[in-house]
């Protein structure tokens, strides 16, 4: 018997597979598709992502993929530029591709089994059993669905579930060595473009608010695609994020969900490697803690309670940041204190080190502060 099933081998996945081999629990991956896959992301990890990553993958050296560390940001509002930034600790990008692959590889080093390519493998879950492609069966003591936004183990076990913003992304070669982090607010609903250069391409995309039902318009994306310097946009994917919907109690009976699965992903940036990561290895710990001590399994839910709170305070903000006339109000605001703007993109974004609600008090407070009256 296999005291963990983990169904998705993406960065939620694979992370807590590795927490659990490396404690000598005996772990499979199951994944419909074949590594190294392709996964639709602009591939940005903050500082966190990356201390995160080097606390889980001892000797996993991140140098080794195309990586690309990047400390210029621009914002924009259409054409109008809202602040430029240095940061002082760069913003990292990588290609998932490569970058999932190397994770994977490296659990599968330290002696965890992955199935991957599995188109038709069922799950029996009254039996706890995985009926594989092959028709060979696995049976399991817990089940951490780790398979994504549209995961078929939360729609089986937990229903009515969706996430609202729907991105394009295409690549192109970054021949000129681009540099720079550019993210523009305007003209998206609900969402904003990006343009993000890595190491040898530069990912173009947009995210924007859709419901089943709404107008489509791949007109207004291909003007928008062509002026980016993406002239064919045939075959162009597609894949949604969820921005501050997530699960909010994420384990039933001996299954979990963490990652996507979970609608685990930062309201404001959409952002959701680090809370894959985390979840992943939050769900490990939670197993590993039944098995250890008998704690109930449903303290996993308290273990992520820092991202549900950490979702819900993004949520707050992603208002004003996306619902149009407070975007416009807010981005005015960023544009004429750019301390603030440099410091929500360090402290709130990447390390954590504070979150939106403190960075607008103390903004207010060095206003007060610097204010002759
Ligand atoms: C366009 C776009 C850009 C993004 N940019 C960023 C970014 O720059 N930085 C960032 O931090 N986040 C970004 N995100 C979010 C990030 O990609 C996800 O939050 C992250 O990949 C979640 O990891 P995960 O392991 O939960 O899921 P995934 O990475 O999606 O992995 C799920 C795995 O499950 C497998 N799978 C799916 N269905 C099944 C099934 N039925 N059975 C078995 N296996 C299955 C898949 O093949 C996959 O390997 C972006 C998302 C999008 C859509």
């Amino acid at each position: 018997m296999t005291d963990v099933v983990i169904i998705g081998g993406g960065p939620a996945g694979v992370s807590a597979a590795t927490v659990l081999q490396r404690k000598g629990y005996k772990t499979c991956i199951i994944d419909s598709q074949v590594f190294p896959r392709e996964k639709l992301c602009a591939g940005v990890l903050t500082v966190k992502s990356i201390r995160l990553l080097q606390y889980i993958y001892k000797d996993l050296n991140l140098e080794n993929l195309n990586i690309k560390h990047i400390n210029k940001i621009v914002l924009l509002n259409n054409r109008e530029t809202i602040g430029k930034y240095t940061l002082a600790n760069p913003y990292s990008v990588i290609n998932r591709t490569e970058f999932d692959n190397a994770l994977l590889q490296y659990y599968k080093n330290i002696g965890g089994l992955v199935f991957d390519g599995q188109k038709n493998y069922t799950i029996a879950y009254d039996k706890n059993l995985v009926k594989l492609s092959d028709g060979n069966e696995i049976t399991y003591r817990f089940l951490i669905g780790a398979d994504g936004i549209n995961s078929k183990v939360r729609a089986n076990r937990w229903q009515g579930w969706k996430a609202s913003i729907l991105c394009f992304e295409k690549f192109i070669p970054n021949t000129t060595n681009e540099d720079t982090i550019k993210i523009n607010f305007g003209g998206m609903l609900g969402g904003y473009s990006w343009r993000i250069p890595g190491q040898d391409r530069i990912g173009i995309g947009l995210g924007e608010f859709y419901i089943k039902g709404m107008k489509r318009k791949p007109d207004k994306y291909r003007k928008y695609f062509n002026a980016q310097g993406v002239t064919d946009i045939n075959g162009m994917k597609g894949a949604f994020v969820s921005f501050g919907n997530f699960v909010p109690n994420p384990v039933k009976q001996n299954i979990l969900l963490a990652g996507d699965a979970a609608g685990l992903v930062d309201a404001m940036t959409g952002e959701g490697i680090y809370f894959a990561i985390e979840s992943g290895r939050q769900a490990a710990l939670a197993i590993i803690e039944l098995l250890e001590k008998g704690t109930p399994l449903s303290t996993y839910t308290n273990r992520i309670k820092r991202i549900h709170k950490k979702i819900k305070e993004q949520s707050i903000y992603n208002k004003m940041l996306y619902v149009p006339i407070l975007q416009l109000i807010s981005l005015q605001h960023i544009k004429k204190n750019p301390e603030f703007g440099q410091s929500v993109l360090e402290n709130a974004v990447s390390t954590y080190h504070t979150g939106y609600t403190k960075e607008l008090q103390q903004n207010k407070r060095k206003k007060r502060q610097s204010s002759p009256i």
